[in-house]
């Protein structure tokens, strides 16, 4: 349970943070951390913060979840990055026998069958490796953004993680597409091809798709669910703390 002193401290830092660079908050966030850990999807606000996180708070360990059911462009950019930036992003893969049990009971694609199966395998390739990624991390850094859909608008800058006893960070919830995009073009930050064919959310290419004008960015996502907060887990809060039932051994 968070602590009322741990919401109050929370506000003092989201103040302290709202004033400052994309730059500095970084380096005032992993300041002083024994292990800093950014998760990357290798989307363009994700891409934003490895290049500035080079520059600001090398110390900075950068994963990426490896799931199996990438993009090739996606795969293609992890390595194009780490040529670009001189770094290496560490691949979390899924759990061989946990995947193999998703995949006699559900099927390959089974995550077409509901949510429950859907949730199953994100937990699988996904919330599982994102566990063993942050484990012993005391600062968690994400690419969140309000603007990124409806389920997202009050996206905090940082917050207390108590299932995972960290602090989450989301050094550009406050910054809206275009801040992005600008970031991208000044810097000359390497972007997956997709996004130009309709993607401004990439996830697993099988439940990823291009969204039509009007839709919000994550609109590509699941697109068969009706769920209007449909997302993998990695950012709901609770979900670290619970084992789909049909991943469940
Ligand atoms: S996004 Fe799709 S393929 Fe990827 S882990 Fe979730 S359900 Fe599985």
């Amino acid at each position: 349970m968070q602590s009322a002193d741990t919401n109050i401290r929370d506000r003092a830092l989201a103040a302290d943070l709202e004033a400052m660079s994309l730059g500095e908050r970084l380096a005032f966030l992993a300041g002083g951390r024994k292990n800093a850990v950014f998760t990357t999807s290798l989307g363009l606000e994700d891409q934003v913060l490895t290049a500035a996180l080079v520059a600001a708070a090398p110390g900075v360990r950068i994963v990426t979840l490896e799931t199996g059911r990438l993009f090739d462009e996606t795969i293609d950019l992890i390595e194009q990055t780490e040529a670009k930036y001189g770094i290496t992003i560490e691949r979390i893969r899924p759990d061989e026998q946990k995947l193999a049990d998703y995949v006699n009971r559900h099927g390959m694609n089974g995550f077409y069958e509901g949510i429950e199966a859907r949730k199953a395998c994100c937990f699988v390739r996904k919330l599982e490796p994102l566990a063993r990624a942050l484990e012993g991390a005391d600062l968690w850094i994400a690419g969140l953004r309000r603007g990124q859909s409806a389920n997202r608008s009050d996206v905090p800058f940082a917050e207390y993680d108590a299932d995972r006893g960290l602090l989450k960070a989301n050094p550009l919830a406050d910054w809206d597409i275009e801040a992005v995009q600008a970031y991208v073009e000044a810097e000359g930050v390497p972007v997956n091809p997709l996004h130009a064919r309709g993607y401004p959310s990439i996830g697993c290419e099988p439940c990823t798709r291009a969204i039509k004008p009007g839709e919000d960015e994550r609109a590509g996502r699941w697109w068969w669910e009706n769920d209007q907060k449909r997302e993998c887990g990695l950012h709901v809060v609770g979900a670290a703390a619970q084992t789909p039932i049909s991943a469940q051994p």
